[in-house]
């Protein structure tokens, strides 16, 4: 097989600073499924949008991997929802750039839908393969999000476009799966279940002590570690309710660090979910008890998961929800939300609890069960390491991912769809990653 590929990654690039609204789980997917990627002997091209006119055209950004920018819309910060109308550029100038390389792709990877769509007409135009993965289904945020989902009502049937000329589609975890058969009516056989992971380089347990002393955190005080994007739908209002009633309640005044935001301090004003958050804290009195420290850079991570007691993710729903897993590879136990890709990566009274989201009483109670007893946390963090290394590191991912290209590449995907259809069987598939 030829090992030249392109991913596709709109709004998300590899080389993007995340922890804001726009950038997160998907850049992070990207930049490592990349780097395992080279590892494993490809030769990556990842494109994406040009986003100041200060960009180059290309970053050589490691010996195998090119960063490309391509002109789409103005060459400045776009929000995700404003992009659709420019995605027809995006094709014409990532054509244009392929021609003039004289490039030859062995199957094209998208990230996101309206990276599908350059997908489907490089396709067409150059025969290439292609696999997506839609990291989030607008259909699930519309449910979710209702009004404020700021994408236009047509990204379903273009998702469901792009599902029928897909050669493969990777769903992040089996609700994911789900979603793609029930909601939309996707082609089972093309589907293949591939997780997302995290780097042990970067998470590995630092002693408790110790990471508090680098971060100049309170010793003794039980420490409560929310990180991500600062969106309403992350849910960390709830996480900021459970702090007021485990004080109330329980009497247990726990520290609550909030990490994320578009810039390195906290700023209401670049990052107004910060300042709504800040404003709940204040209304239930515990501001004192929350501390938002705006962004961190991955080298720093460790050391806020590590200094952590418990991490807590309660969003209204997640595609998968990569901060669990660095958060166990550092060995902190995680309560989670029951939803989405959190629903799978956190063992139940193994490496922490699920709890309903939006529910901040449930949430306490949880938070107090943990911070009462050290010893379960010490054994649910030992279960937690050795999980997340045995699943989830992305030098695994990108092995399953390449022998998904493998099996597209082949034409063995396609093949076994044809065949199906003759035969009117059911018989399923045997894929990479499938449980
Ligand atoms: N992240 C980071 N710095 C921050 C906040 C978040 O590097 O200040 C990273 C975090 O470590 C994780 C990613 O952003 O790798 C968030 O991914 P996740 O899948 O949890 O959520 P998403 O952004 O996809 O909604």
């Amino acid at each position: 097989m030829d090992k030249r590929l392109a991913l596709i990654s709109e709004h998300a690039s590899p080389l993007a600073t995340v922890g804001g609204i726009d950038a997160g789980g998907q850049n992070i997917a990207v930049a490592e499924l990349a780097k395992e990627l080279a590892r494993l002997g490809f030769t990556v091209d990842v494109f994406t949008r040009c986003c100041s006119p200060m960009a180059p055209e290309i970053v050589q950004w490691h010996p195998r991997i090119r960063v490309i920018h391509i002109t789409a819309g103005a060459q400045d910060c776009l929000a995700k929802e404003d992009l659709l109308p420019h995605m027809d550029e995006f094709a014409r100038n990532m054509s244009r750039f392929i021609r003039k390389q004289a490039l030859t792709y062995s199957v094209v990877h998208a990230h996101f839908f309206m990276s599908g769509l350059v997908a489907m007409q490089l396709k067409r135009e150059f025969r290439i393969p292609f696999i997506i993965t839609f990291h989030a289904l607008g259909l699930v945020r519309r449910l979710c999000q209702g009004s404020s989902d700021g994408f236009p009502i047509e990204r379903t049937r273009l998702e469901q476009r792009i599902m029928q000329e897909a050669d493969g589609i990777v769903a992040l975890c089996p609700q994911d799966s789900d979603d793609l058969l029930k909601l939309y009516g996707a082609d089972a056989q093309k589907i293949t279940i591939i997780p997302n992971g995290y780097n042990p380089q970067d998470f590995f347990p630092i002693r408790q002590e110790l990471a508090r002393q680098t971060l100049g955190l309170n010793a003794e005080e039980p420490l409560l570690l929310q990180l991500g994007r600062m969106v309403p739908r992350k849910g960390v209002d709830n996480v900021i309710r459970a702090v007021s009633l485990l004080l109330q309640r329980h009497g247990i005044a726990a520290r609550l660090l909030v990490v994320g935001g578009d810039s390195r301090n906290p700023d209401p004003t670049l990052t107004p979910e910060i300042g709504r958050l800040q404003q709940l804290a204040t209304d239930l009195g515990v501001a004192h008890l929350v501390t938002f420290t705006g962004s961190r850079n991955r080298d720093e991570l460790r050391h806020y998961y590590s200094a952590a007691d418990v991490f807590v993710t309660t969003p209204w729903y997640e595609p998968f929800g990569i901060t669990p897993l660095e958060a166990m590879a550092c060995g902190t136990p995680v309560i989670g939300a029951a939803v989405g890709g959190i629903k799978h990566t956190v063992l139940i009274n193994k490496t922490g609890f699920l709890v309903p989201p939006n529910d901040s009483s449930a949430l306490a109670e949880k938070l107090a069960v943990l911070i009462s007893n050290k010893s379960l946390r010490q054994r649910y963090s030992q279960q937690a390491i050795s999980h997340v290394k045995e699943g989830y590191t992305w030098a695994r991912v990108a092995q399953q991912t390449a022998d998904l290209y493998d099996l597209v590449t082949n034409g063995r995907i396609r093949k076994s769809i044809r065949l199906r259809t003759a035969d009117h069987q059911a018989s399923s598939l045997q894929m990479p990653g499938m449980p």
